[in-house]
C-alpha cells in the first residue's frame, strides 16, 4: 500500500498544475483580449487624424523635399522644407507663439506644414482609400489646387496639450483653428489679434476656398 501514495500524491500535482496551467491560459487570454481591445480602440481614435498613414510611406513617396515633416520637428527647423517653405508671417507668429508656450511648458511640434501638390496628391489619395470615397475624403484632406498646406498657409501642430493652448491663446498671435474637426490645422488670420478669430467652418467641405 505505502507504494502507492507516492504515486497519487503525484497523479494530484500533475492534476494541480494542469489547472494551474489552464488558469494561466486564461489569465493570457483575458491579457490579450484587452490588449486587442485596446489596439482597437487607439486605432479607432486615430481614424479622426487624417496624417495618420505611416511616416515611412511619406517618405518612400517624396521625403522631406516634398514637405514631410521628421518626428518631433519645431517651427525653428530651417532646414526642413515643410518649415522654411511656409509663409513667413505665419512662421513668425508661429515662432512668437511657440516661445511664449514653451514658458508655459508647452512644447508646438509640427506634424506637417507646407507641401508639395505630389505630397498633398499623395495624401488625398491614401484619405480616399482610408475613408472609402472622395466624398468622405474631401472632409478631411483637400486637392493640390485648393489645399493650404501646398501654399504655405496652413500648419498641422501636435501634440494634442500644444493644440490645446494654440486653442487657447492663438488669436493673440493670429493664429486660429478653422476646421471645427482639425484641431490641429492652424492659419493666420491678423486680424484675430484685435477682434478674435473668425467663426470655424464645421470641415473643410463648407470652406468656399475648397469649391474650386
Ligand atoms: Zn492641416
Amino acid at each position: 500500500m505505502a507504494y502507492r501514495h507516492p504515486a497519487r500524491a503525484t497523479t494530484h500535482r500533475v492534476r494541480i498544475r494542469r489547472i494551474r496551467v489552464a488558469g494561466l491560459l486564461v489569465v493570457i487570454a483575458a491579457i490579450a483580449a484587452a490588449l486587442g481591445y485596446q489596439s482597437l480602440a487607439s486605432s479607432s481614435s486615430r481614424a479622426a487624424s487624417p496624417i495618420d498613414v505611416p511616416r515611412s510611406e511619406h517618405r518612400g513617396a517624396l521625403g522631406e523635399a516634398g514637405g514631410a515633416v521628421p518626428d518631433g520637428a519645431t517651427v525653428f527647423d530651417d532646414e526642413i522644407p515643410g518649415v522654411a517653405n511656409l509663409d513667413s508671417a505665419l512662421l513668425g507668429a508661429l515662432r512668437q507663439a511657440a516661445t511664449d508656450a514653451a514658458g508655459y511648458g508647452v512644447e508646438l511640434v509640427v506634424d506637417s506644414g507646407w507641401r508639395s501638390p505630389e505630397h498633398q496628391e499623395q495624401l488625398l489619395r491614401e484619405a480616399i482609400s482610408k475613408y472609402g470615397s472622395e466624398e468622405e475624403a474631401a472632409r478631411w484632406v483637400a486637392t493640390p489646387n485648393t489645399s493650404p498646406h501646398v501654399s504655405g498657409d496652413a500648419v498641422d501642430i501636435g501634440p494634442s496639450d500644444a493644440a490645446a493652448w494654440l486653442s487657447e491663446h492663438g488669436a493673440e498671435y493670429g493664429l486660429c483653428q478653422i476646421y471645427g474637426n482639425e484641431p490641429w490645422h492652424y492659419e493666420l488670420r491678423s486680424e484675430a489679434i484685435d477682434h478674435g478669430c473668425p467663426p470655424m467652418y464645421a470641415d473643410p467641405t463648407h470652406d468656399p476656398r475648397m469649391q474650386q
